[in-house]
């Protein structure tokens, strides 16, 4: 754990968040901004600073199954949803530690901005 790391800090339950779902390797909660009528985020529990140093298929592909099993579990899964992971400045990063991004409840853009 980064002990300056926001995401650490949600992930050991120092830092509260609205939490939809955890397991050993991933935790699902809702993000403080939502972007759209549900914005939930996925992180690894251990610190991951992006997708860059990601390393582990496990890690990726228990990242990606939570993303659509909380997407299911709030309703989205026949009318959709967007998996975002931003990485780094031109993605959008702001907090390094990896997460995916999980938007619906509404009709996404495309290209996104
Ligand atoms: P990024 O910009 O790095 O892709 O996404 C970071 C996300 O974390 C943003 O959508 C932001 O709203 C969310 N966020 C930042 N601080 C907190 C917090 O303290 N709690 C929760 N639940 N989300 C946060
Ligand atoms: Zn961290």
């Amino acid at each position: 754990m980064a002990t300056d790391c926001l995401f650490c800090r949600i992930a050991s339950a120092e830092i509260p968040a609205e939490r939809l779902a955890e397991n050993a390797h991933c935790i699902a909660f809702r993000d403080i901004n939502p972007q759209a009528p549900t914005h939930f985020l996925v992180i690894p529990r251990e610190h991951v600073a992006s997708l860059n140093q990601v390393d582990s298929a496990q890690l990726a592909g228990e990242l990606l199954l939570m993303a659509a099993a909380v997407a299911k579990a709030e309703g989205m899964a026949e009318s959709g949803y967007r998996v975002v992971l931003n990485t780094n400045a031109d993605g959008g990063q702001t907090v390094y530690h990896l997460h995916a991004h999980v938007l619906g409840g509404r009709a996404m853009h495309w290209p996104p901005g």
